[in-house]
């Protein structure tokens, strides 16, 4: 690991410079969102002051500008996730965050299934008797787009178990994929339980039977090194708000020749060839085939910042760094009465630590946490399948980012173990 200087960096989120409740601000709900350093703010607004101008059209010269910033954008982002292979195998769709590229995807597949786009959509095309595999780990944006594919297509959702600890079952990847299985759609990192999946067997099972696999790369992609195209994925979805970008854009990785051959799944200006009003539309090739309507310019450009000012930091360093913060959370466990959801030692996951307190509701143990100016997570986190895994309706959650310190995990374990006596 390099030295890296991460309090220094800390000092680039403008954000974390202010008291909460009298007391400093410890933010640990990095998986939620992420907070934006000083050069990711900076891109957005001087984008709208200097170049601002739809893209992909207009034959003025802010308009040449804007969309030369906005593909560099798509550049910077491909060589953060590995799609930037010699070969060019691989595009990278701008959309309006994860759960909007999972819904495309699932929308498109259901355009497949109903005949759209023709023999080469078939491979997506499902029908009763098919099967779509996800896992009990899956947050919402995963489950619920997949099961109303299902739904609509008379396909059977099936799902990964998972290990007492939290981890999705991937041994069980030969049993669970079958020679029916058509689409598999997989957490990378756990939301809830910050568990690492082993992907590489689901990945090379779902091939091994023709199936599509998707990754949800929410939680991988701000915290992991990542590379879509070592990694074999077919579809990988995400958002830039996670990875110390703008709210309201997200990026959706697919190999070029699905792409191409997957029908859109929303219509309108800027990605039509040529429209007429008696026969259907000719589309044009991926990414504008899946960009439908005036893209956000400003926040992709802004995510290109953060994209390739975590390239800079280095996403090993990153990794390493909350690593060690994670080790100093795992130390909730050890309080009399808490128990984290998810694996205990601090190996294959992130810093993404949820926990209960026995006996004590999670939104009060969430209030008391913010009275001493420590944000965490309290609620289901859109992941209510995992949730009743452990046996629970809710839990605390504490995530990290690259600005949190050690000392900002032990300040929080120090909180905790007060919440019980506290409340008894
Ligand atoms: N998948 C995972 C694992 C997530 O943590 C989230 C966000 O909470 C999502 C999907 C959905 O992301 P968004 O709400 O940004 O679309």
């Amino acid at each position: 690991m390099a030295d890296v200087d991460f309090a220094a960096i800390r000092q680039q989120f403008p954000i974390l410079d202010q008291e909460i409740h009298g007391h400093p601000l410890v933010y640990l709900d990095s998986a939620a969102t992420s907070q934006k350093p000083q050069c990711v703010i900076d891109a957005e607004s001087e984008f709208y002051r200097t170049i601002n101008a739809g893209v992909h059209r207009g034959a003025h010269e802010l308009a040449a500008r804007s969309t030369m910033a906005f593909e560099e954008a798509r550049a910077k982002v491909a060589r953060l996730v590995g799609a930037n292979s010699e070969e060019g195998e691989e595009e990278i769709v701008v959309t309006a965050g994860a759960t909007a590229g999972l819904n495309l995807l699932a929308t498109a597949f259901g355009n497949a299934s109903l005949g759209r786009g023709g023999k080469a959509a078939q491979r997506f095309a499902l029908k009763p008797g098919d099967e779509i595999v996800v896992s009990k780990a899956e947050h919402h944006s995963v489950l619920l787009p997949f099961q109303e594919l299902a739904y609509r297509t008379g396909a059977t959702l099936k799902w990964f178990d998972l290990t007492e600890d939290g981890r999705i079952r991937s041994d069980t990847a030969n049993q669970v994929i079958t020679e029916r299985t058509k689409v598999v759609a997989i957490t990378h990192v756990g939301n809830t339980t910050g568990a690492i999946t082993d992907i590489a067997p689901i990945v090379r099972r779902a091939h091994e039977v023709g199936a599509v696999f998707i990754l949800d790369a929410c939680q991988s992609v701000p915290h992991l090194k990542v590379d879509f195209h070592a990694m074999d994925v077919d579809f990988a979805a995400w958002s830039a708000h996670k990875m110390y970008g703008p709210t309201g854009v997200g990026f959706l990785y697919g190999k070029r020749g699905l792409l191409e051959a997957l029908p859109p799944a929303n219509f309108g200006g800027s990605m039509v060839e040529l429209a007429w009003m008696d026969k259907p539309a000719e589309y044009m090739a991926p990414p504008a085939r899946f960009e439908a309507g005036t893209q956000p310019v400003a926040q992709v450009v802004a995510a290109g910042v953060a994209a390739d000012w975590m390239r800079a930091i280095g996403m090993e360093n990153i990794e390493a760094h909350e690593k060690a913060i994670a080790g100093e959370l795992l130390k909730l466990g050890d309080i009399d009465g808490v128990r984290i959801l998810g694996p205990r030692e601090n190996v294959d996951r992130i810093g993404t630590v949820a926990f209960d307190v026995q006996g004590v509701h999670p939104h009060d143990v969430g209030q008391f946490i913010d009275s001493l100016g420590i944000a965490i997570r309290v609620g289901h986190h859109c992941a209510q399948p995992v949730h009743r895994h452990f046996g629970l309706y809710a839990s605390n959650r504490a995530s990290t980012g690259l600005y949190n310190s050690v000392e900002d995990a032990q300040a929080l374990v120090e909180a905790v173990s007060k919440v019980r006596p506290f409340f008894k």
